[in-house]
């Protein structure tokens, strides 16, 4: 690793080590008397190899991992995992960066950590995506065996992602529909919160063991709750005050965004507590809808993205999850009924005060 990003030299100082060992800890949900043990497993000298793959994808994820910071995770990780092999952070180039994978994955085989970015199209024999001569198909199914674990980050590893949309030209899919041999673990997000992905890495060198999955194999630390349950915007939804249009009054008060699109009731993540970047927002907090980007065929189930799904009806393509529809459906159906009765408790009041003024 230390040949491919200066800042990866750079090693934490006491006082950051320990917070960043502290963030980690609470983003996985333990306690805090587990923070020694985890700060323990971050000191362990041994470090493990990890092979990094890019494929169709739009570098998202590494981008915003690297941008993460307080802890500066991208040195967090790059002093705590080895990085033998990432195109877009190694300096190796062509032939060499090339050399430089069919190395790691003989002289680390069977330990290393296999991260994937990108969905793999298999359309065609997988022409539409090639890396140096070799299609993604063809690189994932030489690199994959000799993992001990597979981490897809990002939603177009994990489930296809935009490039799987319908009609899918390519016939994109996502890590587990070629994978099916391997520990895998799915942090999806477009792109994923850099802490998701720190926290199961750190979970994994902690516990040597992957944390407790959902049935799509995200981390329930992480993808446990609907955004809908831990949104800052939940008490106007529950008091039926709604942005009625992006700018209006309702929008300058924080109002729910539900009748503008927000496909938070079916969507499950965490981004409402771990947020994103410096300033702690995310996009709900910062005045847009949840797109439901952690979910599978979000591209074509959470469309149109300016309105709310249908109340009662289930998304075309049955691709969220059986829960998560069902929870969604029942809470988009509960949202309508809501919408409803605070409309028509908005009918009784105008009624009433029409009625007193009468008097
Ligand atoms: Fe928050 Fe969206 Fe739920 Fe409204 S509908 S409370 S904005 S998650």
């Amino acid at each position: 690793m230390s040949r491919l990003l200066a800042h990866g030299l750079m090693k934490l100082r006491r006082r950051d080590f320990l917070k960043a060992a502290t963030i980690a800890t609470a983003a996985m949900g333990l306690p805090a008397s587990m923070v020694d043990k985890v700060a323990a497993a971050l000191k362990a000298p041994e470090r493990p190899p990890v092979i990094w793959l890019h494929f169709m994808e739009c570098t998202g994820c590494t981008e915003s991992l690297l941008r993460a910071s307080h802890p500066d995770v991208a040195t967090l990780i790059l002093d705590l995992i080895s990085l033998e092999y990432h195109e877009t952070l190694m300096a190796a180039a062509g032939k060499q960066a090339e050399e430089n994978l069919k190395h790691a994955v003989e002289k680390y085989r069977n330990r290393y950590i296999c991260v994937v970015e990108g969905g793999i199209p298999t359309k065609d024999d997988g022409v539409y995506c090639k890396i140096g001569g070799r299609t993604a198909l063809e690189i994932l199914k030489d690199v994959a065996p000799g993992a001990s674990a597979i981490i897809a980050i990002g939603t177009c590893a994990s489930f296809g992602g935009v490039q799987a949309a319908s009609p899918n030209p390519t016939g994109a899919v996502g890590v587990q529909d070629i994978v099916k041999d391997k520990p895998l673990i799915n942090v999806p997000g477009c792109p994923p919160n850099p802490y998701n992905f720190l926290s199961t890495v750190v979970y994994l060198l902690t516990f040597k063991k992957f944390p407790e999955l959902d049935r799509l194999r995200r981390p329930k630390f992480a993808y446990g709750r609907r955004i809908h349950d831990q949104c800052e915007r939940r008490p106007h939804f529950d008091e039926g005050r709604f942005v009625e249009q992006f700018g209006d009054e309702g929008h300058r008060q924080g109002y729910c965004l539900y009748k503008m699109g927000c496909k938070g009731p079916a969507t499950y993540a965490n981004c409402p507590v771990q947020r994103f970047c410096d300033v702690g927002t995310w996009p709900v907090g910062s005045g847009h809808g949840c797109i439901g980007c952690t979910e599978p065929d979000f591209w074509d189930n959470m469309t149109p993205f300016y309105q709310h799904l249908p109340g009662e009806e289930v998304p075309a393509g049955g691709g969220i999850i059986r829960q998560a529809e069902r929870i969604g459906k029942f809470a988009l159906g509960a949202a309508a009924a809501g919408i409803a009765v605070h409309a028509a408790a908005g009918v009784i009041k105008k009624a009433t005060t029409k009625e007193e003024k009468e008097e």
